[in-house]
Formats: structure tokens, C-alpha cells, sequence
């Protein structure tokens, strides 16, 4: 038995025969930039395809951004000038492509820093078109899992691997955030990646992938198979514990009602969603649909995708969420302005002030998309009362313009905020006098709470909620909003965290939203938890300084599984 320690991923464990891929080299190969560019055009659109028929639409994204830039001019005409010069195609591929992901390398913005990943991939498609190379595996016959072992798996790659074999994968290159990882995610597979010792791994042997440490064990001995053994009959009694639960509601262990929603970023999030359990939608991002793309869409585009997502819900709660965008998301067609801090920039209800004409046309994309239905839609990043009015004050007009042309708007549409600045959580009371809900993003809460970039993870500050300040900020909102009798929710993954769900319960919680693949996690915490307890729980938690006691109280400090 051997054991290396890569990086986790994306968690779980899985226990299968190792396939060690190589590049096989080659085959028959294009001659041209124009030809390789185009078919992996095409092979990008059938990825996509595949991607929203078998993973979900935030996995089949990531092919649609594939298409975009190997169809943008200013992507391959730097390689034409190269090769023009003399050098060959694909070293003048390589070349090129290197510079312009260095130059996305070196921004701040994560979301950028991302796009360098997308050309790499992009370039090492172009360069296996060019030289008629493949990744080579030997699938073991039979219909048995297997852990895939690779140098390196972009997302086109995994998307062509056999989903129904594949166990899970381990890398050498490759970080945790990266687009592969995010597939490996939503195909709820465990992945280690930033393996150095991969070549250790022979063709065949039994793999056992532990994707929530990293650990990577060749050929395991008889313990290690017995705790494998432990941690798959425990996985057992929580899916048996899920089917005990009632299917229509989520009860705590005291009889308590919580509300559980899920975040979508799209209709495709709701396909096959078993929705009897859930209230419905309580975060729709729709900045999704504003990114990636030349132009904004219309009124017309906006409200056919809105009236998807609708649809899907079969009169369920949609709460959507306008648009969040601002400095650190590449939008091209509104020319922002660069900024040194985007997290501290014009981002979210901001822009949309300033940009009123984006508001008008989302909003009434919205109402023409409800027919006449309920809804409820909450602004992000709202620091001041001044600018939820101004918000609504336009959400009304258009309301009023649209109701004159003799379009049905319903008159119960609730307006909210989202609870995500500092701002907003200290005057938390003057925002319950007049919104009609609220809504915690605890990710962006924590960021500003703790003063540190969440996308920076070199700030020397952990993005955690266990942190004291935050968790005093995240009772703070929920207690006072409670108080004046509006509604409250949390909808960043603090919700989805089974730890420290249940403080939050006992802070008086009873609406959560939460991603897909949680939701099963969080009615389970839910049903396990007694809100008396927890409540006695948060009052000795809101007395410590020190968030390693906080972490220890919750059974959050990595001691138990
Ligand atoms: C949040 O900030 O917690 C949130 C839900 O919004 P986003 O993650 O999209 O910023
Ligand atoms: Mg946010």
C-alpha cells in the first residue's frame, strides 16, 4: 500500500480499478488554423449539448464560453500573424495563447485569473487537433467503476469520459477551483487534483480517493479498506435517513417548519429536480445570462429565459435576483471602467442605479414573463434604505406602464434586499421598516465583514463564518428582521453547511435556499436538529472570542467525519 496527498477537490470517497490516460499521437490531423478552430467548434457545441443533457447548465456554460472564444477574431488573428512570420502552426498556437492567458493570469479578479484556464484549454484542444493527438485510456471490460489518473483533464476531456463508470479522477496539474473541478462538483464525484506523485500509480491497481482530504491510496491494505468500508455504510444510513423524511416538508427534530429553496442560475438548474419537498426557487442569479456574450440581452431574450424558469416552477416561490454584476465580471458591451478594488466597486444595485436603462429592461422582461404570476425579487449588494426605494420607485413605474398597456402584472410581487454589506447589516432595522423580505448572501457577507477578498486566498484571513464578527453579524440580521416580522433567508453556502446550520436555526432561521446537490444535506441537518438546543448552543457560542472554540462547539474542527 502506498499513500500521496494531492489536493481535495471535490469530496467523497471512491473505491475503483486506476485508468492511467496518456496522449496518443498521430492520427489524421487538419492543415489549417481555420479547419482545427472548426472542428473544435463543433466538438465544443456537441460538449455542450452532452454537458446540459447529462451534468446541468453550469457545466454546459463552460462549452458555450469555448464556442464563443474560438470564434472570436482577436483570439486567432495573433496566431495567423505568427504563423504568417514563419513560425509554425502550432508552436505559433502555443506562443500566442500563452501570452494572452498570461496577461489574465496577472489580474486580481479571479473570474479573469478563470479565463486564463479557458484559453489554456482551448489551446491545448487547437494543438491535439493540430498534431492528431488524443487522450488514450484503456477502460478494464466489464461495466465496473474506475478512477480515472491523468497529467492533466480539461473539461472536454471529462465530459467525453464515461459518466456511467467514472468514479472519480486524480491530476497532477489543475487547481481546486478550476472548470474540471466544477463538473467533477455537480457529477457529485470525488476528484483530488495537484497529484506530484501521479506516475506512481499503476494501470489497474485498486484506487482509494479520499476527495475531502486529498489522500490517495494505491493498492489499500486491510484498515484502510475497513474504514472505506465504515464511511460507505455510513453514506448508506444518510441516504436511508433521506427517504425517512417527509416528503413534503422539512420539520425540525422539535417540530419547527424550515423552508428550503434552491439557487439556480437558469431553468436548466430545475430539470429532473424532484420539488415536492421545496418551496422553490429562493436565488436566481441572472447575471448568467448577461456574461459571455457581445451584446446585452433584449427585453425579448430576457423575458423568453425568465418565463423558462416560471414554468419549470409549476406556481413554486421564484425569487430572482437582478443583476449582479460590476467590475470583477468581464462584461464587455458596458465598457466599465477598470477599477484597483471591484469588490469595493460599482457592483450590483449600484451599477443598475447608474445604468438605469439595464434595470427598466430587467424588470420589465420580469413582469412580462410572469403573466400575471406572484413573485418576489431582491437587489444585491443594497447598502442604504435610499437605494432600495429608488429601486422599487422604478420597479413601479415600469409596473404602472406596463399594467396601462393592459399587461397583467400581478399586484402581490414582494420586494426585497439582499443582506451582504456591513451597511445593510447595521441598519438592518430601518431596511425591515420597508422591504418586504430579506435575504443573507453570507458569501459576500463574510468577505466584508472580515475586510478580505474572497477571491484572494493569499489575504492571511480564512473566508469563514465561524469567524466571531460574523457570526454575531449573520444573528444580528436574523434576529432583527425577525423582530419587525419580515421574512429572512440565507442564501449564500453558509446555509448548506450542516454545521453551522443549526446555529443559525437557533438564531431563529426558518428559510433557507440553498444548491441542489445540498438540499438533501440540509433537510437531514434540519430533521437533526432540536432549535431549543441549538439555541442554548448559540448563546454560549455568541460569548467566545476565539473562532477555534466556535468551530470545536459546532463539531466543526475537522475532528469528526
Ligand atoms: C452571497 O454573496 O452570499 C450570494 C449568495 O451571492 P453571490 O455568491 O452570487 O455573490
Ligand atoms: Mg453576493
Amino acid at each position: 500500500m502506498k499513500q500521496y496527498r494531492g489536493l481535495p477537490a471535490s469530496g467523497g470517497t471512491a473505491l475503483a480499478a486506476a485508468v492511467v490516460a496518456r496522449m496518443a499521437q498521430g492520427g489524421p490531423h487538419p492543415e489549417t488554423l481555420e479547419e482545427a478552430a472548426e472542428q473544435c467548434r463543433a466538438q465544443v457545441r456537441a460538449l455542450h449539448d452532452k454537458a446540459l443533457a447529462e451534468v446541468g447548465a453550469e457545466s454546459a456554460e463552460i462549452f458555450s464560453a469555448y464556442e464563443a472564444l474560438l470564434s472570436d477574431p482577436y483570439l486567432l488573428e495573433p496566431i495567423r500573424e505568427l504563423h504568417g512570420q514563419g513560425v509554425p502552426l502550432s508552436q505559433a498556437v502555443e506562443q500566442s495563447l500563452e501570452q494572452q492567458a498570461a496577461v489574465f493570469l496577472r489580474a486580481k479578479s479571479p473570474y479573469l485569473r478563470e479565463r486564463a484556464e479557458d484559453l489554456r484549454s482551448i489551446k491545448q484542444m487547437l494543438l491535439r487537433r493540430l498534431g492528431g493527438s488524443a487522450l488514450e485510456l484503456t477502460m478494464p471490460r466489464g461495466d465496473g467503476p474506475v478512477i480515472v489518473a491523468a497529467e492533466s483533464l480539461s473539461p472536454a476531456d471529462t465530459m467525453a469520459l464515461d459518466k456511467k463508470r467514472l468514479a472519480g479522477f486524480v491530476t497532477r496539474t489543475g487547481g481546486t477551483t478550476s472548470h474540471v473541478v466544477i463538473l467533477a462538483k455537480n457529477l457529485g464525484i470525488p476528484a483530488v487534483t495537484g497529484l506530484a506523485e501521479l506516475e506512481e500509480i499503476p494501470d489497474g491497481a485498486p484506487l482509494l480517493l479520499d476527495g475531502d482530504t486529498g489522500l490517495v491510496t494505491v493498492e489499500p491494505d486491510e484498515t484502510v479498506l475497513a474504514w472505506a468500508e465504515e464511511r460507505r455504510r455510513e453514506q448508506e444510513a444518510f441516504e436511508a435517513a433521506l427517504r425517512e423524511l417527509p416528503p413534503e416538508e422539512t420539520l425540525t427534530r422539535d417540530g419547527r417548519r424550515v423552508h428550503v429553496s434552491v439557487n439556480v442560475g437558469g431553468a436548466q438548474d430545475l430539470e429532473g429536480l424532484e420539488l415536492a419537498a421545496l418551496d422553490g426557487v429562493g436565488l436566481y442569479r441572472t447575471e448568467f445570462l448577461f456574461v459571455e456574450r457581445a451584446r446585452a440581452p433584449g427585453v425579448r431574450e430576457q423575458e423568453e429565459e425568465y418565463a423558462k424558469v416560471f414554468d419549470a416552477l409549476e406556481g413554486k416561490e421564484l425569487v430572482v435576483r437582478t443583476l449582479d454584476i460590476g467590475g470583477d465580471k468581464e462584461v464587455p458591451y458596458l465598457a466599465l471602467p477598470k477599477e484597483d478594488n471591484p469588490f469595493l466597486g460599482c457592483r450590483g444595485i449600484r451599477l443598475c442605479l447608474r445604468r438605469e436603462e439595464l434595470m427598466r429592461e430587467q424588470f420589465e422582461a420580469l413582469m412580462r414573463a410572469s403573466r400575471g404570476r406572484d413573485f418576489s425579487v431582491m437587489f444585491p449588494m443594497v447598502n442604504t434604505v435610499k437605494e432600495f426605494l429608488h429601486a422599487r420607485c422604478v420597479w413601479e413605474e415600469i409596473r404602472d406602464g406596463l399594467s396601462a398597456q393592459g399587461i397583467s402584472v400581478s399586484g402581490n410581487i414582494k420586494l426585497g434586499v439582499m443582506v451582504e454589506t456591513p451597511a445593510a447589516m447595521i441598519c438592518a432595522d430601518a431596511l425591515a421598516g420597508h422591504v418586504d423580505f430579506a435575504s443573507i448572501g453570507t458569501n459576500d457577507l463574510t468577505q466584508y465583514i472580515l475586510a478580505a477578498d474572497r477571491g484572494n486566498p493569499d489575504t492571511g484571513v480564512e473566508q469563514s463564518v465561524y469567524a466571531p464578527a460574523v457570526v454575531r453579524a449573520v444573528c444580528h440580521i436574523i434576529r432583527t428582521f425577525a423582530a419587525g416580522g419580515v421574512k429572512v433567508s440565507v442564501c449564500g453556502e453558509a446555509g448548506s453547511d450542516p454545521r453551522f446550520l443549526p446555529l443559525m436555526l437557533g438564531m431563529g432561521l426558518r428559510h433557507v435556499s440553498v444548491s441542489r446537490s445540498m438540499v438533501d444535506r440540509v433537510r437531514y441537518a434540519t430533521a437533526h436538529t432540536n432549535c431549543a438546543e441549538a439555541e442554548r448552543l448559540l448563546e454560549r457560542v455568541l460569548g467566545m472570542e476565539d473562532e477555534a472554540d466556535i468551530r470545536r462547539a459546532l463539531g466543526a474542527d475537522g475532528r469528526e467525519g
